[in-house]
């Protein structure tokens, strides 16, 4: 679709959140101001949730549980390209609430919804995927078959950096396979991460309590996940976030023995070998390391350079980076928006005083004014600053040297986190070879670190978490069942 090269125009709202079909308010009649990143400005009132609401939500989406499941995928088909259809009806108003609520410039907020349509349209036919295996018997005349079923209730916990993307994929796989939804928006995007989905779902007649958006205020994210975790209809969590709220979550999981699927952060290496094209590698680089402000967990945040090519990578990486336009998310030939609040920018302005007054060189950026921060280059950062060893959410790159490509894939391996990588060299060969050894759930052979599509498996390894999505979430979504039929006459020993 042809977008007018236009500023998006966005109007303040005040927005209900949606349980069992049905717009409501939170039942503390409370609601919570969302802030646009760019201007400070309040962007939407959301209701401020407490404990009884996730409850209602959980009880919705037992009660809608049998009859969804149960219904046919072509019923569900049919359900789901409504959806995408709707967004595709929607898209520029959509790119202007992510660019408000979010400060998504427009190469991420035109990555975001119509991969999100994509996802949708694919997706759709997933519920006519395979549901098992007939499986042979030592036992003669006994039929026995491993039959794949809905887990009942799945609860869906999301970030705000990719808002649309990551809230319709945490919602929309649970339902492909027959479990129902709560999902529970990050507070920093409680419109595009949850409530817009509702209204798309309401418009495309998805059945009342198939999907619930629970919304609530800073602080209060706890509150609304301990009705998950106490509720003996939620058997599973859906979690999309950081490491550290991962960490809590799982120790949860294991106290009420939910199952649980996490994709969490990642320290993500780009391996650049001396065979590479240089050019390529710098602006795979550029696109990995920048979009949305280095705020996405599949983000380039360590580049690894063969010595013979480093200076004219850095050279080059110098000169992109710092070319990219920083402004009003909402302008159309913006790239660099704002950080999410003022507590990130603060965060990562520590880290790169932190890694300077250690020794590191400033390749490019640095200074920032308030949440606008620049494309930001680091080399020489000594390996105990916190960008060198954490993920940063932000606009951050550490370059690094190695003098061979067992030196450089060894740096690239020395992280607790494994979520993606990438490696630029001119032989796929030895690309695809060397790509076996890195420890990670995702690896691209030339091409960024950041590379996600509906139908492929997203997710890590290690501190990276667990799960996958697409074509592979059938897995987390649904459990085996083994059924058997006894023919003819059994024997038994007693
Ligand atoms: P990010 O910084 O990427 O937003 P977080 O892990 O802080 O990552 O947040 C991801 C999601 O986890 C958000 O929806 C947030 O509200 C939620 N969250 C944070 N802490 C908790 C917690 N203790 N229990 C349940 N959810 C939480």
């Amino acid at each position: 679709m042809a977008l007018k090269q236009e500023k998006l125009q966005v109007e303040p709202k005040v927005f209900k959140q949606f349980i069992n079909g049905k717009w409501v308010e939170s039942a503390s009649g409370e609601t919570f101001p969302d802030y646009d990143p760019f201007t400070g400005e309040i962007f939407a009132a959301v209701p401020a949730s407490i404990r009884a609401d996730a409850d209602r939500a959980v009880e919705a989406a037992a009660a809608a549980f049998p009859a969804w499941a149960a219904l046919p995928p072509i019923e569900k088909q049919k359900l789901f390209l409504r959806m995408a259809d709707i967004i595709e009806r929607r898209l520029p108003e959509l790119m202007g609430l992510l660019a408000a609520e979010t400060g998504a410039c427009r190469p991420f907020a035109m990555s975001q919804i119509p991969w999100t349509i994509n996802l949708l349209r694919q997706a759709a036919s997933w519920g006519y995927r395979s549901i098992g295996d007939v499986l042979p018997s030592d036992h003669s005349g006994k039929f026995a078959m491993a039959v794949r079923k809905p887990l009942g209730v799945v609860a869906g916990i999301t970030p705000w950096n990719g808002a649309h993307i990551l809230a319709w994929r945490t919602s929309l796989l649970p339902m492909v396979f027959g479990n129902t939804v709560v999902l529970k928006p990050s507070e920093e995007a409680p419109v595009m991460a949850g409530l817009m989905l509702a209204e798309i779902a309401e418009e495309a007649k998805l059945p009342p309590g198939v999907l619930n958006i629970v919304t609530h205020a800073p602080g209060k994210a706890k509150t609304i996940a301990d009705a998950f975790f106490e509720s003996p209809h939620v058997r599973c969590i859906n979690f999309t976030g950081s490491t550290a709220t991962g960490r809590i979550l799982a120790e949860r999981a294991g106290k009420h023995l939910k199952r649980i699927v996490l994709e969490l952060g990642g320290l993500n290496p780009l391996v650049v070998l001396r065979d590479a094209d240089v050019q390529q590698a710098v602006d795979a680089t550029v696109f990995g390391a920048f979009l949305h402000q280095g705020q996405i967990c599949l983000n380039t945040r360590k580049v690894i350079v063969e010595k013979p090519i480093a200076d004219a990578f850095l050279e080059k990486l110098a000169a992109r980076a710092s070319a990219l336009k920083i402004g009003d998310p909402k302008q159309p030939d913006t790239v660099i928006g704002p950080l999410i609040s003022d507590q990130a920018a603060k965060t990562v302005r520590e880290r790169v005083d932190e890694a300077v007054a250690a020794g590191a060189r400033l390749v490019t950026g640095g200074k920032n004014q308030g949440r606008m921060f620049p494309p930001t280059v680091l080399a020489d950062v000594p390996s105990h600053c916190m960008v060198f060893k954490e993920e940063t959410f932000g606009p951050v790159l550490v370059v690094e040297t190695a003098d061979s490509a067992d030196e450089a894939l060894g740096k690239a391996s020395s992280t607790s986190y494994g979520l993606c990588a990438g490696l630029f060299t001119g032989n796929q060969e030895k690309g695809l070879a060397l790509a076996e050894k890195l420890d990670c759930g995702i690896v691209h052979v030339n091409g960024p670190t950041m590379h996600a599509e509906p139908s492929l498996p997203n997710g890590g390894v290690k501190d990276s978490g667990w799960g996958r999505s697409g074509l592979y979430s059938i897995e987390d979504f649904t459990e085996v069942r083994l059924m058997t039929l006894a023919r003819g006459t059994p024997r038994y020993p007693i």
